[in-house]
């Protein structure tokens, strides 16, 4: 085996590291938003059942108030009537009569305007209490879910730490003048700088080569680069030969 067919195979590998490495790393950077998004949910049952309270409230304060108004009406009637017997025309009569059938009648309104508002109060305490009990649901599974998230982050940078050593080794076979060509193709083709050519399609980017340069890979002693994507390319022929098969 040619020393450029060692080089590309080394270089190969060090590539498979750091595709494994750059998918964790993501896997690592979106921990952060599904904690988030765990959260949120959390606070969005907090406020689903402060806003329940928040109806319940004001409830109560349209009762109290209802109640009050009602009680200072019912004794104005009260009084009223005490006063029909002092009355000595008829007409003064009948007038304060009439003033306290329409009172009445406004009381009666009230009276199941408070009736209704009760009866309200009892849904609303009902919802109260539903909307809570989601709020807790949720809390216990936010925990249990921030507990796995970081749970899986350890293990996920115990794996980065297991592929950077695993890196570390693979650098030193690379050659250097080969590795310096490699993170610069890298870091400009979004992590991918070597790509085996299989038929005459480069799997950088699946465009086709040359056929003259599909030659030349196939002698594997020099090395080539893609005419459409710049990332090394090699035959995956001429560097991984399939195994003889047995005849
Ligand atoms: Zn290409």
């Amino acid at each position: 085996m040619s020393s450029l067919r060692e080089k590309l195979k080394a270089l190969e590998e060090l590539q498979q590291i750091d595709l494994e490495l750059n998918e964790i790393q993501a896997v690592i950077a979106a921990h952060p938003a599904r904690r988030a998004e765990v959260e949120a949910a959390v606070v969005a049952a907090r406020k689903a059942w402060e806003q329940e309270q928040a109806r319940l409230d004001q409830n109560e304060r349209e009762r109290r108030q209802l109640e009050t108004l009602l009680g200072m009406e019912r004794d104005k009637v009260k009084k009223w009537e005490g006063r029909l017997g002092e009355i000595r025309t008829p007409r003064e009569y009948a007038a304060l009569s009439r003033e306290i059938d329409i009172a009445k009648k406004t009381n009666d309104g009230q009276s199941e305007q408070l009736k209704e508002l009760t009866a309200q109060a009892e849904l609303l305490r009902k919802g109260v209490d539903a909307k809570e009990e989601e709020l807790s649901d949720r809390e216990a599974a936010a925990q249990a879910e921030v507990e796995a998230i970081e749970q899986r982050k350890a293990a996920d940078e115990e794996k980065v730490r297991g592929l950077e050593a695993r890196r570390g080794e693979a650098v030193k076979q690379v050659d250097p003048g080969l590795l310096s060509k490699y993170e610069n193709i890298k870091r400009r083709r979004a992590g991918i700088a070597i790509a085996p050519v299989v038929g005459m399609t480069c799997k950088g980017c699946h465009r086709n080569i040359p056929p003259q340069l599909a030659i030349t890979l196939q002698r594997a002693d020099s090395i080539e680069t893609c005419p459409s994507c710049h990332r090394i390319i090699y035959s995956a022929e001429a560097v991984n030969p399939p195994a003889p098969s047995p005849a």
